[in-house]
């Protein structure tokens, strides 16, 4: 394994940022590789620890000579929202200088071409991060970009034309949830790592061994050891899936037991479902929420979600939020502050959504 450092220039004198890149070199030129980010949003740490807890997995695996495909890691790729503090809070999930989305903004390129990526020196320095980090991700066939939500499942974003093939994948991490999505006008890291491929014929594209997904590790309370642990098994259980390490272990079904355990392609058990079904609840007053409901519960057209307490103490002083169709509650908030029209939460809906948003991914 071999760790380099990463340098981006800042946006004034003296200001630079830095990440660390750790390589595994692959042993079989054909074998697939593979590509791990976490903490593009900064403060989303879930996939920072199940990082560090898959590092002695593969370092025992490289020890054995079992990388077969070349390994990229980028534990912390946000440098620069890691550093944003206002008034004491950490801010991570927008570049303060540009208000924009740190998973928004990405260089949608033609083909998987780095010279392919527009010039930055111009830009910004969270243009400069973006750019830096998929030139780093272009040309693996895994690009695996771990997030969060608030509160949470563990599901993945998916775009359909990796669908069915990644329910191995999906298997292999044991998430709860695919949520897929079919167009990216705005440059997520996902979408950008997928988009060069789509106007591709199907025999180049490869999208049967082809991997690009956003992970959402639940929520950014979920920082945990155990919790580390089982996601490092399952990401470990995805390289030896689609080849990246060899595991004569894992590579009999059923050899594994527990909730992660990977018995076979077709053993996703979790629910699929397009982004169009998801109704995402605005809050109709301001005020204090009591939710009724938390993620993965099973609600009725019509069950109460939530209560917001926007006039305490009043007659009337609450407001009842009621589901607009039958579903599963995918996330809610972590704080119970919330102003009128934010969301209350994500229900992912047996049917499309009526107030079902554009294509592209929400996180
Ligand atoms: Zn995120």
């Amino acid at each position: 394994m071999q760790k380099s450092i990463e340098r981006i220039a800042g946006d004034s004198e003296g200001v630079s940022y830095e990440f660390p890149v750790f390589r595994f070199g692959g042993t079989d030129k054909a074998a697939p590789s593979a590509y791990l980010q976490a903490a593009l949003h900064a403060g989303e740490l879930p996939g920072v620890v199940a990082i560090d807890a898959l590092m002695p997995m593969l370092e025992k695996a490289e020890a054995e000579g079992r990388i077969k495909g070349n390994i990229t890691i980028v534990p912390q790729a946000n440098p620069i929202g890691r550093a944003q503090y206002h008034f004491g809070e950490h801010q991570g999930r927008f570049h303060l200088g540009t208000r924009t989305n740190f998973n928004r903004g990405f260089p949608l390129l033609a083909a998987a071409d780095v010279e392919l990526l527009p010039d930055t020196t111009l830009g910004t320095a969270d243009q400069r991060l973006k750019s830096r980090l998929l030139q780093l991700s272009i040309g693996h066939d895994i690009v695996l970009d771990l997030h969060c939500d608030d509160e949470g499942l563990a599901y993945l974003y998916v775009h359909t034309s990796l669908w069915p093939a990644m329910a191995d994948c999906a298997a292999a991490m044991g998430v709860d949830a695919v949520i897929l999505w079919d167009e990216d006008t705005d440059g997520t890291f996902e979408g950008a790592s997928i988009t060069p491929y789509l106007n591709l014929p199907a025999e180049v594209a490869r999208f049967d061994r082809r991997v690009a997904t956003t992970v959402e590790y639940r929520g950014i309370l979920d920082v945990d050891g155990a919790l580390a642990g089982a996601d490092a098994e399952g990401l470990y259980r995805l390289l030896v899936a689609r080849g990246v390490v060899l595991d004569q272990a894992l590579s009999t079904p059923g050899s594994l037991t527990g909730p992660n355990s990977f018995t076979g392609p077709s053993s996703f058990t979790g629910f699929v479902a397009p982004l169009e079904n998801i109704d995402m609840m605005p809050a109709p007053r301001a005020g204090a929420v009591l939710y009724d409901v938390k993620p993965g519960d099973r609600v009725a057209k019509g069950a109460l979600l939530a209560t917001i307490v926007h006039a305490p103490g009043e007659a009337g002083g609450r407001t009842q939020v009621f589901a607009r169709q039958a579903g599963i509650i995918l996330t809610r908030r972590s704080r119970r502050i919330i102003r009128a029209g934010e969301d209350l939460l994500k229900l992912v809906g047996d049917s499309k959504s009526a107030d079902a948003r554009s294509g592209t991914l929400e996180d």
